[in-house]
């Protein structure tokens, strides 16, 4: 396995690897590997004759405000976890190898990068199309791997592959999960011994709301409210929101749930902004 910094050296293995009809399977991370990365590594080693992870902390999909400077990074350990689950090539470039001085060109979906994350994280899914575009620019993936732990970036990196005719396949991994329910994250370092247990509510209100459905319970109000209810009942969640949506296109759903509806949430604990969601067929 090896590590390339450049893009020029990794656009060199890549052409050599097409040269020899190989197919190139790409998995775009943040990087402090946990099991939900890995689950997509394993996926695109099954898939591909070729793997590249990318390992890239993208300053311009994290706002002034945020947590760019203190996110969790590990490089080390990730280049080992990389390399025992056969991946062929981390790529790992420096802010400037990405943006150079003078850097000026973004791409980004409209509408639904308003709503949802994208109301509380202004800017956030442009600087995620912008580095996800230069990736597969860098990379030309046969396949690119994302997690359904990130819903609303699935739907928006679909709508820009769509619109924007790119050649490359978008796979979606199902949510890797903590024994205890907990969505896997990099930023549940964060979490204290209070909150981490707090945090339960999120996974736990969602089984529960899947419950509910299961049962009967088709009412979109009804549903929100017993998810709120059950997160404000818990102490320090602070929720940015709880929405149920279209799964396909995050449009809104009338008054009942109907079809493949995305059930989403953010909920802040302390400092810690953490997400999580279920994808519910009505
Ligand atoms: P990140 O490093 O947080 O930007 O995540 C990189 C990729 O891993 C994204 O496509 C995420 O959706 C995916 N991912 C992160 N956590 C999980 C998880 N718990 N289960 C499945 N995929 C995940």
């Amino acid at each position: 396995m090896r590590l390339i910094e450049s893009i020029n050296d990794i656009k060199a293995i890549i052409r050599s690897q097409k040269s020899m009809g190989k197919t190139i399977g790409l998995v775009p991370t943040m990087g402090y590997l946990h099991e939900g990365h890995m689950s997509l590594v394993n996926m695109s080693v099954q898939h591909n004759d070729f793997t590249v992870l990318s390992v890239f902390v993208n300053p311009t999909q994290f706002g002034p405000n945020e947590d760019f400077d203190r996110y969790p990074r590990d490089i080390e350990r990730d280049i080992k976890m990389a390399e025992a689950a056969g991946v062929d090539v981390v790529f790992s470039p420096s802010v400037e190898e990405m943006y150079p001085d003078g850097y000026k060109t973004y791409v980004e979906v409209e509408d639904i990068t308003k709503i949802l994350c994208g109301r509380t994280r202004p800017g956030h899914f442009k600087g995620v199309t912008t580095v996800v575009n230069k990736l597969f620019n860098i990379v030309q993936p046969d396949r690119a791997y994302f997690g359904q732990k990130d819903a609303q970036q699935v739907v928006v990196i679909n709508k820009m592959v769509k619109d924007l005719n790119m050649n490359v396949e978008i796979v979606t991994c199902p949510i890797v999960r903590e024994e205890d329910g907990l969505a896997m994250s990099s930023r549940n370092v964060y979490l204290s011994t209070e909150e981490r247990k707090s945090a339960l509510i999120l996974s736990k209100s969602l089984f529960e709301a899947q419950e509910l459905i299961k049962n009967g319970e088709n009412r979109k109000e009804n549903i929100l409210k017993y998810i709120v209810d059950r997160i404000k009942s818990e102490k320090g969640a602070q929720i940015d929101y709880v929405e149920i949506v279209n799964a396909d296109t995050l449009d809104s759903i009338g008054e009942f749930l109907k079809g493949r509806v995305l059930i989403a949430l953010a909920v802040k604990f302390g400092n810690t902004r953490l997400i999580d969601n279920a994808i519910v067929e009505v």
